[in-house]
This record gives structure tokens, C-alpha cells and sequence, in this order.
């Protein structure tokens, strides 16, 4: 394991070096908006050390990325009018993971919304997102 994979793309999201829509951060986390959403709001969070999966993170990392999601879901639910919440990790291919650093998906479930897991990711509206996001944004403080 090291601090940063220079071939990682959500290395290269916590460095700012590609676009996304961050909604929150902390000293250990970042929290940004998915790009396939699989319902409104579905972020994830990442621990700004490099970790490709579950059994690699820095304990100390998962727990606080254990707490940005509950506070994301939170605030899901107060801004967003989630009735409730996925708290999803997929490690290793075969249990669904394609982005091998270590990510909490945040995916805020309506009443009655046609969500069936596993979903299959397709490209979201990003003004919707960017909306959304800072919606979300909006109410960490
Ligand atoms: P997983 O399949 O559990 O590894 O999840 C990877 C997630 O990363 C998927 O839900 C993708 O939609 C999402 N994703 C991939 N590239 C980006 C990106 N550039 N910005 C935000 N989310 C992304
Ligand atoms: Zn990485």
C-alpha cells in the first residue's frame, strides 16, 4: 500500500487532478458524488490514502470512512427525503468491485424507487448531479 497510486482514478479525484463533485471532506476522507448514480444523491466516500480494498484499509481509515457515510446519510435524508439507506462495498472483482480504491457507496433508497441490486451503472444527467451534490454540500455545514 502507498499514499497515492499515480494510475488510481479516485487517487487522482482526492488530489484534485480530475473533476468531481465533492461534497464533503475531512483529514482521513473525501466524499463525492457518483457519476452512474443509482438513485438521487448516491455518493461515495474514499479515504485519501490509497487502499485498493476491505482487506487493505488502514483501519483508523475505515472507521472514518464508516463516519462520513453515516453523516452523508444523514444529511441524504434530511435534504434529500431519503426513507432510506445502502451502505454498499464490493470487494474484489467478483463481488462486483471495478475501482480497486477502497470506496463506500452512499445510496440514499426512496419509497417504492425501482432500484434492484446489484444495479447496473449507467450515465447520470451531470447538471443533476452537480445539483444534487451541492444540495448535499449545502447542509455539512
Ligand atoms: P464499484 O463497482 O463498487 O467498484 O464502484 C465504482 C463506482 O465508481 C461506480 O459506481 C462508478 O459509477 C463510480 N465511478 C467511476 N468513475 C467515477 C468518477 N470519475 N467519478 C465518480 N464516480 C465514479
Ligand atoms: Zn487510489
Amino acid at each position: 500500500m502507498s499514499a497515492t497510486d499515480p494510475d488510481c482514478l479516485f487517487c487522482k479525484i482526492v488530489a484534485g487532478e480530475i473533476p468531481a463533485t465533492v461534497v464533503a471532506s475531512d483529514e482521513r476522507t473525501v466524499t463525492f458524488m457518483d457519476i452512474n448514480p443509482a438513485t438521487r444523491g448516491h455518493a461515495l466516500v474514499v479515504p485519501r490514502t490509497h487502499a485498493r480494498d476491505l482487506l487493505e484499509i488502514d483501519p483508523d481509515d475505515l472507521a472514518a470512512v464508516a463516519q462520513a457515510g453515516q453523516r452523508l446519510a444523514k444529511v441524504a435524508k434530511d435534504t434529500l427525503g431519503a426513507d432510506g439507506i445502502n451502505l454498499i462495498n464490493s470487494c474484489g472483482a467478483d463481488a462486483w468491485q471495478t475501482v480497486f480504491h477502497f470506496h463506500l457507496h452512499v445510496i440514499p433508497r426512496y419509497a417504492g424507487d425501482p432500484l434492484k441490486l446489484p444495479w447496473v451503472p449507467g450515465p447520470g444527467d451531470m447538471d443533476k448531479i452537480a445539483a444534487t451534490g451541492a444540495e448535499l454540500k449545502e447542509h455539512y455545514a
